[in-house]
């Protein structure tokens, strides 16, 4: 355990930033930009710490770029691929140097396994999968996240223990314009000796299925037959698509959970997002908050998805997807 004490007159907000496929993780530039929105509205200081196994010139781009006073830069071939145990000690470092008031990472399969490791060490509590982050009257981090199946939205607070810890779901929040020409401050920093390599941890390398894509469509309930899943296959290949689904479809054993789009499954940001035959419960729209455009196609003129999309069609699936891919 690290000894943790607050200080009153260095109220900084730390962004934990990630390494992705080309150059940072997006979700860092969403938690660089909530991290300088707090700032400001605070009067709290910014930095960031990016762990990672070497610095790629367009993610040294992006870093000068992104807008947070400094970013910590903890570089090592031990930290790539990806085990949380080796990486905790870098972030360990980084808390006990800044001791920061909040510390924000991303809730991705990296940082869900990353964050509650330093809560622990931390002595701190954390919130999970934010879908919302505010300051109350106090200075307080509000942190809200569905609850009790997306019935209600819970705002939770930490008044004692620090840092205030959450991961924020991906592509919810909106990537805000950073200073351009390398404003921020690029620092190594060095955790000292490392823990041996844990050889028996899973090695968390390639992006969830659907995460990353731009198009993405979406099967639903108003899917009739599991024989049917082989033509929307083709379709999502003529479109470019990731093939995903709501629950139902998983329920029923036609897709695997890692497919599933929603509150227990995976939140989707691609830049359109074709849905058929969805009918937009709560829990489905938690996953696609971060959706540019959707397009939605559903019988019924009450569903619920049909109020929320860019482009509405109330028709038959079959009918109009027969028509895209004959
Ligand atoms: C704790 C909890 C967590 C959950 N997590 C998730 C989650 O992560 N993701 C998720 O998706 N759900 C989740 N659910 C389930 C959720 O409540 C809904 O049951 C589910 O989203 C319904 O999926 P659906 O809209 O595809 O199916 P349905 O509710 O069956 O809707 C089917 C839709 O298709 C339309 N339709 C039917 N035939 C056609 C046709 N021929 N052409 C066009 N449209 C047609 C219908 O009008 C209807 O709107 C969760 C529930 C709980 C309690």
């Amino acid at each position: 355990m690290i000894p943790y004490t607050s200080s009153g007159a260095e109220r900084l907000i730390l962004a934990g930033l990630q390494p992705g496929p080309e150059g940072v993780h997006p979700i860092s530039l969403e938690i660089a930009g909530v991290a300088r929105r707090l700032a400001g509205e605070g009067g709290f200081r910014t930095a960031g710490v990016f762990i990672a196994g070497e610095l790629t010139p367009a993610a040294r781009r992006q870093l000068e770029n992104c807008g947070l006073a400094e970013v910590r830069l903890y570089l090592n071939p031990a930290f790539h691929p990806f085990v949380p145990e080796q990486q905790a000690p870098a972030l360990l470092h980084c808390v006990g140097e800044l001791r920061p008031e909040i510390l924000l990472l991303g809730a991705t399969p990296e940082g869900r396994s990353l964050a509650p490791l330093a809560a622990v060490s931390l002595e701190t509590g954390i919130t999970a999968d934010c879908t919302a982050l505010a300051l109350n009257a106090g200075g307080l981090l509000v942190q809200t996240r569905p609850a009790f199946g997306g019935g209600l939205m819970a705002e939770i607070l930490t008044p004692q223990a620090r840092p205030q810890m959450a991961t924020l779901r991906y592509g919810i929040f909106p990537h805000r314009a950073a200073g351009e020409g390398g404003s921020t401050r690029l620092v190594p920093a060095d955790p000292g000796p490392l823990p041996p390599a844990k050889t028996q941890a899973e090695a968390l390398t390639a992006p969830a299925a659907g995460e990353e894509a731009p198009v993405v469509l979406a099967l639903g309930g108003g899917v009739r037959a599991r024989e049917d899943i082989e033509f929307f296959q083709n379709l999502s290949r003529v479109l470019g698509a990731e093939l995903m689904s709501s629950r139902s479809l998983v329920e029923r054993g036609w897709f695997p959970q890692s497919r599933q789009i929603g509150l227990s499954g995976r939140c989707v940001a691609p830049e359109l997002l074709i849905t058929l035959g969805i009918a937009g419960s709560v829990q489905f729209m938690a996953g696609i908050q971060g959706a540019r455009r959707i397009c939605a196609l559903n019988t019924d003129p009450a569903a619920p998805i049909l109020r929320i999309a860019d482009i509405p069609l109330i028709c038959d699936l079959y009918e109009a997807a027969a028509r895209l891919c004959p």
